[in-house]
C-alpha cells in the first residue's frame, strides 16, 4: 500500500490555490511522534511504497535520510515543489523510484499562482535530477482558469518529465466558471491530447499522460474500485502527530482519522463510503468515485450545483479518453504496442489519475 509521510506541515511557497504553510497546531511543523513506531508498520506491508509529503518534504531532509537508511520499504518517493532538491544528497535521490514535481505548465501560467521564478527553479530541477540519475520525474500540475490543457502538458513533456500528472483547482479553492472554461478550452484540450496519445501509439510509444494512461490501463486491465488514489483503502497519510489518515488533505475531519501510529490504524472499507451516484455511475470501473475528499466535502465547498459540475467534467473527461478505447486494444491486438506498458497503478507513483 501507499503510505504519504508528512515530515513537516511548513512549506516555503504560498501558492495561490493552497496557501502555503499548515497551521502548526493542526500539522506541526516537526515530527512529534518516535519514528521507530513508523517504522514497524511499515516494515508490516510486504508492499510498501513509502512517498514523502508536506508542506514542503525537503524542509527536514534529515527525517526522510533516517527513514531510508533505516525503514525496509519496496519503493521510495517524493512530492514536492521542487525548490529545494539541494538539501538532499544525489545518492537519496538515486534511490528514488519516483519524484513529483509541482509545476503548472509553461513559465507564465506556473509563476502566475505558484511565484515569479518558481517555473525557473523548478526546470533546473529536473535537470539536476536527471543529470544525478532519477530514472521517472512526474510533473504534477494544478490546472486553473489559465491552463491550456493541451499546451501546458505537451510543453512538459517536451521538457522531459517522464510523466505529468494534473488536478483540477475544484472544491479546495474558491468557485470559478469550470463549465464554461471547460467546455470552451479544456475538453477539447482533451480531445487533442486523446489523439496526440493515440497517435504516438501507433508508433508504439507510450505517452506518460497519466490521466489518459489510467483510464485505459482501468478499461484494458483492473477496474478502480474507489478513488484511484487509494485514500484509505489502498493508501494512508501519516501526518507529523502521528495521526494516521486516509487523505492527505482531510488533516481535520474526523472521518478521516484511521488511527495513529502508536496504537495501530483499520484501514476503510472504501464502498461503504461511496455514495449511490458513484455506485450506479456507468463510469466508476474508470473512475472509482475520483476523490473521497470532494465525496466527502465538495457541497460544504462547492455546494450541489458545484459538484455537479465538476462531475459532468469527469464524465466528459472519461468519455472523450475512452473513445480510443477499441483502437487502442486492436492496437494491442496487433502487437504495436504491449498490454503490460499501458498498464498503470497509481498507487506506486502517488497520482489520482482522475484529474
Ligand atoms: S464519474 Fe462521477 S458519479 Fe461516476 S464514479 Fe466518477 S465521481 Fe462517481
Ligand atoms: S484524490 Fe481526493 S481523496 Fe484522494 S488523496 Fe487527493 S484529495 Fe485525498
Amino acid at each position: 500500500m501507499l503510505w504519504l509521510v508528512f515530515t513537516t506541515g511548513a512549506c516555503n511557497l504560498r501558492c495561490s490555490y493552497c496557501g502555503g504553510s499548515f497551521n502548526p497546531r493542526i500539522v506541526p511543523w516537526r515530527v512529534s511522534y518516535n519514528p521507530v513506531r513508523l517504522k514497524e508498520l511499515i516494515e508490516g506491508d510486504p508492499e510498501a511504497v513509502v512517498v514523502f509529503y508536506g508542506g514542503e518534504p525537503l524542509l527536514n531532509p534529515r527525517f526522510i535520510m533516517w527513514m531510508m537508511d533505516n525503514v525496509k520499504a519496496s519503493r521510495w518517493g517524493i512530492q514536492t515543489n521542487g525548490t529545494l532538491t539541494e538539501l538532499l544528497p544525489a545518492s537519496y535521490w538515486r534511490r528514488m523510484d519516483t519524484v513529483l514535481l509541482s509545476i503548472d505548465g509553461r513559465r507564465g501560467v506556473t509563476d502566475a499562482h505558484r511565484g515569479v521564478g518558481v517555473y525557473d527553479r523548478v526546470v533546473r530541477a529536473l535537470r539536476r535530477l536527471k543529470a544525478i540519475g532519477v530514472g521517472r520525474v512526474i510533473a504534477r500540475m494544478a490546472v486553473t482558469s489559465l491552463t491550456d490543457i493541451y499546451l501546458d502538458v505537451t510543453h512538459l513533456l517536451d521538457l522531459g518529465f517522464n510523466l505529468v500528472h494534473w488536478q483540477l483547482d475544484v472544491i479546495w479553492d474558491g468557485k470559478w466558471d469550470l463549465l464554461g472554461w471547460a467546455r470552451s478550452s479544456y475538453l477539447p484540450g482533451i480531445r487533442r491530447l486523446t489523439q496526440l496519445f493515440v497517435g504516438r501509439l501507433r508508433e508504439g510509444v507510450v505517452l506518460g499522460i497519466v490521466p489518459i494512461l489510467g483510464v485505459l490501463s482501468a478499461y484494458l486491465h483492473k477496474p478502480y474500485t474507489g478513488p484511484p488514489c487509494g485514500a484509505g483503502y489502498r493508501s494512508v497519510a501519516v501526518s507529523t502527530d502521528g495521526r494516521v489518515l486516509a487523505c492527505p488533505i482531510a488533516v481535520r475531519e474526523d472521518w478521516a482519522n484511521l488511527g495513529n501510529v502508536n496504537l495501530g490504524f483499520k484501514m476503510m472499507n472504501i464502498e461503504d463510503h461511496l455514495p449511490e451516484m458513484c455506485r450506479n455511475c456507468e463510469y466508476r470501473r474508470y473512475c472509482g468515485g475520483r476523490c473521497l475528499y470532494a465525496i466527502k466535502e465538495g457541497e460544504r465547498y462547492w455546494g450541489v450545483d458545484g459538484v455537479k459540475a465538476v462531475d459532468y467534467v469527469t464524465r466528459e473527461t472519461i468519455r472523450i479518453i475512452l473513445e480510443a478505447g477499441p483502437e487502442v486494444k486492436e492496437l494491442v491486438d496487433r502487437g504495436v504496442v504491449k498490454a503490460s506498458d499501458l498498464y498503470y497503478d497509481p498507487i506506486l507513483d502517488s497520482t489520482e489519475v482522475i484529474p
